[in-house]
């Protein structure tokens, strides 16, 4: 994980031991002390690329909304009760694709320090209903592992709490950050994957498809739920011969028999937020598809995204049963 030239410390973010710890490992960054995170990170006319080069830490206190439900347009795996939370604001990489552009103002990173009142309102809640809860929204939670053991500290959270089903998911190759804990069966391990081609192409900083691949596996044979996301499958020139091979691969290096299951979706996205991408990434053939708008979303003509996904789910059904299919 790189060190940061420039940390904003928010008003109360000092009481914890996580800003000490980050401080402590960023001696020489430049300590700028803010009254409130948004002041800095929703200023608006913020260049989002330009910042992402040189991200700056913020270091802030959650004060509110610990949990939100979970969005339409996202598969639910059949649990009625979804939420997902938000510790931690941006991501390491930069996936010309990702959404983040087009919903933040600024590319640098929000980290919440106050992890304990995550637990205690998530507590709360699963006191009446058992929850699925996905906490690697709005970042790669894994990613971040070397910096803040979030990953760690809620999968010890769930151990202890059974009505909890929890959700990481990562493009990362940091599954060695965790290895050391013992599995449990209320926590999904999630990767999502995608063909080297588009890897190269438009998941800049993101690490190989042998690497994801290879971690996967290791989770597998180590005993974890794992799950597995073609998602996003891009609409690109010889789309079917990249995706063929790409599952071919994908399978010739895990056990498809071990995988609790397998997410499948086409790239969809807020219509607001794909305008202000377009404008950030002028040259991007994938941005700049002819989408059709369905309500919020642009998304691929439906006759394209349903010729993509029947494609996908025979492919993927040559290794894995189709009951372990959720297409989105
Ligand atoms: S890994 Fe996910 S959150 Fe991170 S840049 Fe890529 S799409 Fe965005």
């Amino acid at each position: 994980m790189r060190k940061f030239n420039h940390i904003y410390i928010e008003e109360g973010a000092h009481n914890y031991p996580l800003t000490a710890k980050l401080l402590n490992k960023n001696t020489n960054a430049t300590k700028i002390e803010i009254k409130n995170y948004k002041h800095i990170f929703n200023r608006p006319n913020q260049n989002f690329q330009e910042q992402k080069e040189s991200m700056k830490l913020i270091l802030a206190v959650k004060k509110e909304n610990y949990y939100y439900a979970g969005s339409k347009v996202v598969n639910n795996y059949g649990y009625e009760k979804f939420y997902y939370n938000t510790m931690i604001l941006n991501c390491v990489y930069n996936c010309e694709y990702c959404y983040l552009q087009g919903m933040f103002n600024s590319g640098n990173i929000v980290i919440f320090v106050n992890i304990e009142d995550f637990f205690r309102e998530t507590e709360k809640l699963l006191a009446d209903i058992p929850i699925y809860l996905c906490i690697s929204y709005e970042t790669d939670l894994l990613a971040f592992e070397d910096l803040v053991p979030y990953t760690s500290l809620w999968i010890e959270f769930a151990r202890t709490h059974s009505n909890l089903l929890l959700e990481i998911r990562t493009k990362s190759n940091q599954y060695k950050m965790i290895r050391n804990l013992q599995p449990t069966q209320n926590v999904i391990l999630a990767w999502t994957i995608s063909p080297d081609e588009i890897i190269k192409k438009y998941e800049s900083k993101t690490p190989t498809l042998d690497r994801r691949l290879n971690d996967i596996q290791t989770a597998l044979i180590d005993g974890w739920k794992v799950r597995i996301c073609f998602d996003p499958i891009l609409h690109v020139k010889n789309w079917k011969q990249i995706y063929k091979e790409f599952i071919d691969k994908t399978f010739s290096m895990i056990q498809a028999e071990k995988i609790w299951d397998i997410s499948i979706g086409t790239f969809r996205i807020n219509a607001d937020y794909l305008k202000k991408m377009k404008k950030m990434r002028t040259n991007s053939d994938i941005l700049y598809y002819p989408f059709l708008r369905e309500g919020s979303l642009s998304v691929y003509p439906e006759k394209k995204s349903g010729e993509i996904l029947e494609f996908m789910i025979d492919k993927v059904a040559d290794y894995v049963s189709r009951e372990k299919l959720f297409p989105n």
